[in-house]
């Protein structure tokens, strides 16, 4: 029964209720007072029960509503209100899904967008940080895209103008106002115009930039989708000084192996050919087998030279740091060199500092560089001079210092003196050398020592080669950095 049938049912039983009492007051069977208690009980009676009625349908209203099929269409529901609210219960949960979907499509969108953001954010930053230039041109070849690198190779269209009237080279956006050099843009040009023949091309060119002129190399490729329908075209820029440094240092190296290795050869084969044609006196033959001897020790010299620098620089030769004392290696390389320094009367001195030198060094390649910087001072001082080995302590560092008192070196020589096969050509006479003991040395000192040696030279006054290597024993700068700091 539903609500209002319910309202009804209780009008006609109280008309029903005041009528019998009516009838029963004027029978005068009941007195008025218990006629009034009757009719008074009855509405009481049926004003509880429709109460009570009303409850039991909002009980199950709510258990309707917290049923969870309530959302099934077509479910059967027991009465009026449960009916009235199901459906709106239905309808609002509907059009929450609908609501909640839209958020959820939105909330979606919002960290898809911001996914992509960071990536693009990172991508660029990427780009950013590369030393190579990139520019992305688009099917129209306007430029759509450099990284920082490129900035360089951009020119404003008033620049350009100034720079070129070829009216082909105007390429870039409008907006931008910026266009690439012209070097590029006849790259650009060209790759574009022959995408049919290849679809890469490259060319290099010389560039100043922040006054530093420098080689470079470009690469432009044609890009394109899957039809092959033109996207545009994608130009890389690198800066190849370096690469074209040291392929000049390549080649100059090997074309000074190759003339050091020369000169003695042909000295070999022009004695050997003097021999041959037989008209040599018996002392003449033995002063020539002597040069020969000669030339044949500076070729192995010379080799065994390039070898071991060829070996230390390339890593073949394994770099054994440990931690010693300064003083024990110098004592021990001084021991090496007192005897051809007796042979030369050179009167030879070390002066070790009386401090305890911790460093971590590869003892043999310390010493071999202290005995070539010791050699070479015997060697290029005169008879009867002197010869000196000094160390000691400087802040952080060791200080080595080998002096002599010979013939120095002049002034334009001091900048080439660490090259490889440099001679200094006024002291070439005076020793037989390859050129290669100081890069030795120098290689030694700075790259497996992370030290440093520096020269002062006064011709026929002498020479100074210091060395300055990091102190420290590795034990100690490993506890140092377990320490806690003193104020923890
Ligand atoms: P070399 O085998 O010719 O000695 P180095 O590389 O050891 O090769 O030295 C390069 C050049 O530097 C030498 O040829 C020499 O002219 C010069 N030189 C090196 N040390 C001294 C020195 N103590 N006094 C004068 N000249 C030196």
């Amino acid at each position: 029964m539903n609500l209002s049938a319910k309202y009804w049912f209780l009008i006609l039983l109280l008309l029903t209720v005041s009528c019998v009492d009516n009838l029963l007051v004027m029978s005068q069977m009941v007195s008025p007072g218990y006629a009034l208690a009757i009719a008074f009980i009855s509405s009481l009676a049926g004003w509880a029960w429709l109460m009570k009625s009303i409850e039991n349908d909002q009980q199950q209203i709510t258990a309707c509503l917290r049923n969870p099929e309530l959302a099934r269409p077509g479910l059967q529901r027991k009465n009026f209100y449960g009916n009235i609210f199901a459906e709106a219960i239905h309808k609002m949960e509907e059009s929450d899904s609908e609501l909640t979907t839209t958020n959820q499509v939105k909330t979606m969108l919002k960290a898809r967008v911001n996914s992509l953001l960071k990536k693009e954010a990172l991508v660029e930053s990427v780009l950013d940080n590369l030393e190579t230039g990139i520019l992305v041109f688009d099917a129209k070849q306007e430029l759509d895209f450099s990284n920082q690198a490129a900035n360089s190779f951009l020119i404003t269209e008033s620049d350009q103008d100034l720079s070129t009237s070829d009216s082909s080279l105007s390429l870039g956006k409008p907006a931008v106002e910026k266009t690439v050099i012209p070097e590029l843009a006849k790259l650009l040009a060209k790759t574009i115009e022959r995408r049919e023949a290849t679809f890469r091309r490259r060319t290099e060119f010389e560039f100043t930039c922040n006054g530093v002129s420098s080689q470079y190399r470009a690469i432009a490729t044609n890009l394109s989708d899957e039809n092959q329908a033109a996207l545009g075209t994608v130009v890389v820029v690198e800066n190849i000084g370096e690469e074209a440094d040291e392929k000049t240092q390549h080649a100059e190296f090997v074309s000074s192996v190759a003339h050091e290795l020369k000169t003695p050869m042909s000295g070999i084969k022009a004695y050997i050919e003097m021999l041959l044609d037989g008209d040599c006196e018996p002392d003449e033959a033995e002063e020539l087998y002597g040069f020969i001897n000669d030339q044949i020790d500076r070729l192995t010299r010379l080799v065994n030279s390039m070898l071991n620098l060829a070996r230390i620089e390339s890593g073949v030769v394994e770099i054994k740091r440990h931690d010693h004392e300064l003083n024990d290696i110098l004592k021990t390389a001084s021991d090496v060199i007192s005897p051809t320094a007796a042979e030369k009367e050179i009167t030879f001195t070390a002066e070790l500092s009386d401090m305890y030198l911790p460093v971590f060094v590869d003892k043999d390649m310390l010493g071999q560089a202290i005995i070539n910087l010791l050699s070479n001072a015997i060697k290029y001082t005169p008879n009867g001079r002197e010869v000196r080995l000094r160390s000691r302590m400087e802040d952080t560092s060791a200080i080595i210092e080998v002096r002599d008192t010979g013939m120095g070196i002049p002034e334009n020589s001091l900048p080439h003196i660490f090259d490889r096969f440099y001679r200094v050509p006024e002291n070439n006479r005076s020793a037989a050398g390859t050129g290669l003991g100081l890069a030795l040395v120098h290689f030694i000192v700075t790259n497996v020592h992370n030290g440093s040696i520096s020269v002062q030279s006064r011709v026929d006054e002498g020479t100074c080669f210091t060395v300055t290597i990091p102190l420290g024993h590795k034990e100690q700068k490993r506890k140092k950095q377990l320490a806690p700091p003193a104020n923890a």
